[in-house]
């Protein structure tokens, strides 16, 4: 894993033989538009969309190499594939329905086609599993580095459309899937990537730790849940996604919506492999839930009428609960102490 990208990097600037325009289209081509709402996609001056009765969500994202992703872990079709979903990531936190992206790079003369094209094989994978079209973007050059930005657009019921500012006093609060695998996922390709540079012969063993790597490597925008509420007449109060961690995004609802909030750190969901890295590292596994980030996971409250519908699901979580007092924060341990959740500090709870 950790020579992938020296591979498919070689120096010769085959880029400006090609041209932009040869570079485009070679890049853009396969991608198939499979939404009626995209009117015109890759091809003209512009993009057309129409949505009709819906309303239209938009979210843009830039990834930075060096600040936001380390070329020397992260293979390049992961790349491509995680820039489109953490930007659809933000379309289902506003519970609406991603449709289609667009997608502009910048990028130095280090890089192969063949690079691109690996880039663009993830973007690919990740427009037909959610089912949006790629309906536009930019190409460009920079002197270091590549740059990524994704557009992503989607679309929703204006009254279906939930916000961070709307949850109410005791409304439940609720998780999807698992936090804190996408961080322990980061500080485990951090290490091996260390030992790998001091001795480039030693390739790392990740095997043990697949699943945290995934959640870092390929994590996935929860369509799925946003599909799964609706099917079951839940419309959220207030809803995030997690990509800062659980604390931080604790924060924002709470801030937004004038509430406190009580959550309990047995009710966290953490996976096994989570646990056992963090207890290598000797950590308290909710620190890489509160403090981690990158899960893309869904953070939302409804209504406690709503518990008996919400219980049973598999893939949710009920954490705890809003409370009137905007001042508290409290995250109840194990042990049934009462700590103060800060918006970063991690060392408040150990
Ligand atoms: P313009 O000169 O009008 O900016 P371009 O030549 O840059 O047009 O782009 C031509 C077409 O290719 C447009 O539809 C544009 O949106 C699309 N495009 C350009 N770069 C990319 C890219 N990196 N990914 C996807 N589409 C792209
Ligand atoms: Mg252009």
């Amino acid at each position: 894993m950790f020579e992938q990208n020296f591979k498919v990097m070689d120096k010769i600037n085959e880029i400006s033989k090609l041209g932009e325009f040869g570079l485009i289209d070679k890049l853009t081509s396969g991608f198939e538009i499979k939404n009626s709402s995209t009117k015109k996609g890759i091809g003209d001056d512009a993009a057309v969309l129409n949505y009709e009765k819906k309303q239209t969500v938009v979210t843009t994202d830039l990834l930075i190499e060096g600040v936001h992703f380390n070329l020397a872990y992260v293979p390049l079709k992961h790349l491509g594939y995680k820039s489109v979903a953490v930007n659809l990531s933000d379309i289902c936190a506003m519970n609406a329905v991603p449709k289609q992206i667009t997608v502009s790079i910048a990028v130095s003369n280090r890089f192969s086609v063949v690079a691109l094209e690996e880039l663009y094989e993830g973007i690919k994978l990740a427009c037909k599993f959610y089912s949006v079209d790629l309906i536009g973007g930019d190409t460009t050059s920079s002197s270091k580095g590549l740059l990524i930005s994704v557009t992503a657009i989607g679309e929703a019921d204006a009254d279906k459309i939930v916000y961070r500012n709307t949850a109410k006093v005791n409304d439940l609060i609720c998780v999807s899937g698992n936090l804190g695998g996408a961080y322990a996922g980061l500080q485990l390709l951090e290490r091996e990537n260390e030992i790998f540079k001091h001795n480039p012969k030693m390739q790392p063993n990740l095997s043990e730790y697949n699943y945290i790597v995934g959640r870092q490597l390929k994590p996935e925008a929860r369509t799925d849940i946003v599909k799964l509420l609706d099917g079951i007449n839940i419309l959220p109060t207030s809803m995030i996604d997690i990509s800062d961690g659980l604390s931080s995004e604790l924060f924002h609802i709470c801030k937004q919506s004038g509430v406190g909030c009580k959550i309990f750190e047995d009710k966290i969901p953490i996976d096994e492999q989570t646990k056992l890295f963090a207890s290598e590292l000797s950590i308290v596994p909710a620190i890489f839930a509160m403090n981690g980030g990158e899960d893309y996971e869904l953070l939302f409250t409804v209504k406690q009428e709503e518990f008996g519908k919400i219980e049973p699901l598999q893939d949710i979580s009920i954490i705890g609960h809003t409370v009137k007092d905007k001042e508290t924060k409290a995250l109840i341990t194990k042990d049934g102490k009462s700590v103060r959740i800060e918006a970063q500090g991690w060392s408040s709870f150990q």
